[in-house]
């Protein structure tokens, strides 16, 4: 059976944007669809903000154009965009009651007065808040701040909402909380979410697909299993969790998949991205995927604890293994290991990833 189609709400096609000399996005493309909960994600200064700006309308791109849906953005101001911000500072009105804060876009679109209460109204239920549209801002909490920043950026209906980092000013707990929330709050709406984050267990979390971006390029686009468990490079598996980095040969390659002689002699056959026989390699492998015994039979190698965290779920683990450290991650320890104990290592090839360069 073919997937149906989906329908494309933002197509960003080789996008570059240049501040002076410095380059801060390189011909960005990939598309959006309609109803996604899209995040971008990546470390400080990749250019996620300036993605976002641009699909506001606050930058335009030196090069490239955007559309939403199949319409292209360039000549349209802000205003004119059916694109909403909600942002780290809430930026709400002090002096308006949250009503009037939901309301105020709306009347600058011209909404009538009936129209703009029913919508008040169905906002506060949405988030919950019904009983608080006459408090002021400085009578709530941050989390019921962001819920209600939230209402009034989804009020006039946008195409498209931007948010940027709208939960790092939360604490903890109330982070976590909101991130159930605004996804409930995205699949009511029927609303296309591009979040900006630099936090990727939030964005494993909550997107359908993440796009991952460094130095201001495309590194990859997935879904959250993809980009934690297939990741195209080594920028990626650095990126999105633990992992350990074993610097291998290749000596086959094909179909997928690559056998490569690890830096412990020992010769493994794993699922490959961009690697040919002969030339030097990376393999990625996570802490979770490697194990430990006191039996040497299947090992692949063996070294010593150097050292053992208790980390309350798991155990973390740093083996030396001929002057190579390997951080292991230990859920169930049916024996409990000690510094200075000799382990057997082995691991599940198929949850390894050889990267080339
Ligand atoms: P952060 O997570 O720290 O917010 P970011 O990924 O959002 O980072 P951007 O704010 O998009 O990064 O910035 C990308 C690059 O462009 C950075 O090197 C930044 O210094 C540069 N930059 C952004 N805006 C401007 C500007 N107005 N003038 C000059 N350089 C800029």
């Amino acid at each position: 059976m073919t997937e149906p189609t989906r329908r494309k709400c933002v197509e960003i096609r080789a996008v570059s944007k240049n501040f002076g000399s410095h380059q801060a996005l390189k011909s960005v493309s990939f598309d959006i669809y309609d109803n996604e909960f899209m995040t971008l994600l990546g470390p400080s200064g990749c250019g996620k903000t300036t993605l976002l700006r641009m699909l506001a309308g606050f930058e335009s791109p030196s090069q490239g154009e955007i559309l939403i849906n199949g319409k292209n953005i360039r000549s349209l101001p802000p205003h004119r965009r059916r694109v909403n911000t909600v942002f780290q500072s809430y930026a709400l009105f002090p002096h308006m009651t949250l009503a009037q804060n939901i309301a105020y876009g709306l009347e600058n679109l011209g909404w009538d007065k009936p129209r703009r209460q029913e919508r008040v109204a169905r906002m506060l239920d949405m988030v919950h808040m019904a009983d608080f549209a006459s408090r002021r801002p400085s009578e709530l909490s941050g989390g019921q701040r962001q819920r209600i920043a939230l209402a009034r950026a989804l009020a006039p209906e946008p195409e498209v909402l931007l948010l940027d980092e709208p939960l790092s000013a939360l604490d903890l707990k109330l982070r976590q909380a909101m991130r159930d929330e605004l996804q409930q709050l995205q699949r009511q709406a029927g609303i296309t979410f591009i979040f900006v984050t630099h936090d990727q267990q939030e964005a494993l979390d909550m997107s359908d697909r993440i796009c991952v971006l460094g130095r201001g390029e495309v590194q990859q686009i997935g879904t959250p299993a993809q980009i934690y468990e297939e990741p195209a490079n080594r920028f990626v598996a650095d990126f999105i969790g633990d992992t350990n980095f074993l610097e291998v040969t290749v000596l086959a390659a094909g179909n997928g998949k690559a056998r490569v002689r690890t830096p412990f002699g020992a010769e493994i056959e794993a699922p490959a991205q961009d690697c040919h026989p002969g030339e030097a390699a990376t393999l990625s492998i996570r802490p979770e995927h490697i194990g430990l015994s006191t039996e040497a039979q299947g090992a692949l190698a063996e070294g010593r604890v150097v050292t053992r965290k208790y980390l309350g779920t798991h155990s973390q683990y740093v083996i030396d293994i001929g002057g190579t450290n390997l951080t292991v991650a230990r859920w169930k320890e049916a024996s409990r290991l000690d510094v200075g104990d000799l382990v057997h290592i082995g691991l599940d090839p198929a949850k390894a990833r050889v990267l080339g360069s």
